[in-house]
């Protein structure tokens, strides 16, 4: 259990811990394999969401996924992209989270997961929390516990 105290300072910055839906680069799952490949390459992230049309979570794909559709037994044939979909090879066993602030959930996932996907509980894509970002909040706590923990304790 995470203590009160930790997890109010943390809230504090909590618009800080999700990236929402609309500044997240994703893949429709009935991209072409060769498309999903052309956008990791120019995001230079490598493994992206996946929605559906109506913005649903899907899944996530990942550089890997496709370079593996790529390879014959003795080269790299790019066109073996072009007949295949996202949802073909995409991931779906994804830990996702509901409520992006339950922080003992998200921050145990993060030891395993780079990001998070939120979502609805009707699967709807609300955005992603990154170890990153989770990262530069522990951090900020660190170094003000004691500030903020001495403007606690003088409220009551
Ligand atoms: P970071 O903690 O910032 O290194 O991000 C961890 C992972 O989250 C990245 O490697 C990407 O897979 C994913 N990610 C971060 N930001 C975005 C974004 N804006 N759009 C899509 N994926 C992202």
């Amino acid at each position: 259990m995470i203590s009160t105290e930790i997890s109010d300072m943390l809230m504090k910055n909590k618009r800080h811990f999700l990236i929402p839906a609309s500044q997240v680069a994703s893949l429709n799952a009935d991209n072409s394999l060769a498309h999903a490949f052309l956008v990791l390459t120019k995001v230079r992230y490598s493994r992206i969401p996946v929605l559906d049309h109506e913005s649903k979570f899907m899944g996530e794909l990942s550089m890997p996924l496709i370079t593996e559709q790529m390879l014959g037994l003795d080269d790299i044939d790019l066109q073996r992209l072009d007949g295949m979909t996202v949802g073909e090879v995409m991931d779906r066993e994804i830990d996702t989270v509901q409520d992006p602030y339950d922080l003992e959930e998200i921050l145990h996932l993060l030891v395993d997961n780079p990001f998070l996907p939120v979502v609805s509980q009707d699967q709807d894509f609300v955005g992603i929390i990154t170890r990153r970002e989770m990262m530069k909040s522990l951090n900020y706590l660190a170094h003000n516990f004691d500030k903020n923990l001495n403007l606690m304790d003088n409220r009551d």
